[in-house]
């Protein structure tokens, strides 16, 4: 039986509340609309409002069967229209989530199937919830439906959480003093106990395990949620088998049920009508000029910086990053957030302005994969979050690599030596370093070298969304024997 029947299946799907959670499982929301499911999208009330601000107030009409819903997110009152928050905070979130959650989605998944019972929507019949959160997982459990996790990182990233407790256990975390946090212990400390990663340093695990402290709040936030994944039906990760094959291997014999269904593809314009396939998920304002700007410019030659949705930076570093740019000569676009300079906005020099206005453009915000795709592009400087190397893989365009936090040191592992598409910048970043990498990016023999292997990649990522690769063919039994299997 076809599963668009009379009834559709209905998804309820809720991200861990920050962007780069967000995107990808909006993009999986999507592609279960196209499957014909019935969609309810689960904001926090301050996420949605950020969401509405940056898409118009009609944005949403038209959508019966694609609905936002909302929960609150227990944190203090926020100003809405304060820039850096505790609502970007991991800690506090992460509090949040443990203390504050459960109820409310309890409360709001008996409202929609209370709407059911009057014929208004379809019932509920499974739960799709970011890996880092747990009560979804209950909240499945008393409603006797399928909970699928959806892995916001990647699958090296994700066996390196699988075993934050292994690393416990064998006495390397917590890291004996404020000495091995320095990069001389993190550097050459191998991590042998975990199987499917080649040659991992301490310094390429997720930050969260590199603490002193041995009542790490996060690091326990972590462990208590790993502990819980495999009560779960499925598990679907944005990334696809040729990208991280030991890992996912490794990640096979440990839990059954995972999906290599990514990467999610960046536009869904098979549909032209379809209002939902052309909805975006970014909570900022996107700036329209970055794309004019991009026109203006020869092919594969700007530089494009951004440093994603968390990290901040000290405004010397800030600056090191501004004059490095400015003396590579190279033309670039710098998507400079609001709140990316700690302890406030940095101006930039007149000086610096006189130097590099006619070849730069500054936005605060930009839709990152139209821009990436945009033939200008020659390059990309970013902090590696996932959903950022995911999304220059798709593109074929090659990095440097400035880690932050999170799984991002693991990112760029994967980036520099398994893949050899980037090149790392020293975390203590100089502006002659930045000058130089810059150009070999852009016009080296190593660039050259970087962008042919992206391009091979890029092919390969779009070969496995095709009908019969590797990752369309995941999507289609994920579907049917997981999500459908009892509807
Ligand atoms: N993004 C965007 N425009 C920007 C900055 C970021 O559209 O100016 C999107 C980007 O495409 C990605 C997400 O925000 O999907 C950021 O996620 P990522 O995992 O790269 O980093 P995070 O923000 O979680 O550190």
């Amino acid at each position: 039986m076809s599963y668009i029947a009379e009834t559709k299946p209905h998804a309820v799907l809720i991200p861990f509340p920050l962007q780069g959670h967000i995107n990808p499982l909006f993009k999986l929301a999507k592609l279960l609309h196209l499957r014909g499911f019935h969609i309810t999208f689960v904001h926090t009330h301050y996420n949605h409002k950020r969401y509405l601000k940056s898409r118009g107030p009609n944005a949403l009409d038209g959508l019966p069967d694609f609905r936002f819903e909302t929960i609150p997110d227990g944190l203090s009152p926020l100003d809405d229209d304060a820039d850096g928050d505790v609502s970007q905070d991991i800690s506090s979130l992460c509090h949040s989530i443990r203390n504050n959650f459960l109820q409310p989605f309890r409360d709001l998944l008996a409202r929609l199937n209370h709407s059911a019972i009057a014929g208004l929507i379809p019932p509920v019949s499974c739960l799709v919830s970011d890996c880092f959160m747990s009560f979804p997982i209950q909240a499945a459990e008393e409603l006797a439906v399928p909970v699928i996790l959806l892995s916001p990182v990647g699958a090296g990233a994700f066996l390196c959480f699988m075993h934050f407790r292994t690393l416990v256990e064998t006495g390397i975390v917590p890291l004996k003093d404020e000495s091995h946090l320095t990069n001389g212990f993190l550097d050459t400390t191998q991590v042998e106990c975990i199987p499917g990663l080649q040659n991992f340093r301490m310094r390429d695990m997720p930050s969260f395990v590199k603490t002193t402290d041995p009542n790490d709040f996060i690091l326990e936030y972590f462990i208590e949620v790993a502990g819980r994944i495999p009560r779960v039906s499925a598990i679907v990760f944005n990334t696809f088998d040729e990208l991280e094959r030991d890992a996912m291997s490794a990640l096979s014999s440990m839990l059954p049920s995972l999906y290599t269904i990514g990467p999610f593809p960046s536009f869904l314009d098979r549909s032209p009508n379809n209002h939902v396939a052309s909805l975006g998920s970014n909570l900022w304002n996107e700036d329209p000029r970055c794309l004019e700007w991009l026109e203006s410019q020869e092919p594969r030659s700007v530089v494009y910086v951004n440093f994603g949705s968390i990290t901040v930076m000290s405004s010397e570093q800030m600056l090191e990053f501004a004059w490095g740019l400015a003396n590579s000569k190279k033309p670039f676009l710098w998507i400079i957030r609001p709140d990316l300079v700690i302890g406030g906005s940095v101006i930039l020099s007149a000086e610096f302005v006189n130097e590099t206005g006619d070849r730069s453009l500054i936005a605060s915000w930009c839709p990152q994969e139209q821009v990436l795709n945009h033939s200008s592009i020659g390059g990309f400087l970013t902090h590696c979050g996932w959903n950022s190397t995911t999304e220059s893989v798709c593109a074929g365009v090659p990095m440097l690599c400035w880690p932050f936090f999170a799984d991002q040191p693991t990112n760029c592992r994967y980036i520099c030596n398994e893949w050899e598409i980037g090149i790392e910048i020293d975390s203590n970043v100089k502006r002659d370093d930045v000058e130089k990498l810059v150009n070999d990016l852009m016009v080296g023999e190593n660039g050259k070298k970087m962008r042919e292997k992206s391009m091979e990649l890029k092919n390969k990522a779009e070969e496995v969304n095709r009908p019969g690769g590797s990752s369309y063919i995941n999507f289609d039994k994920f579907t049917k024997e997981v999500l459908l299997k009892q509807t």
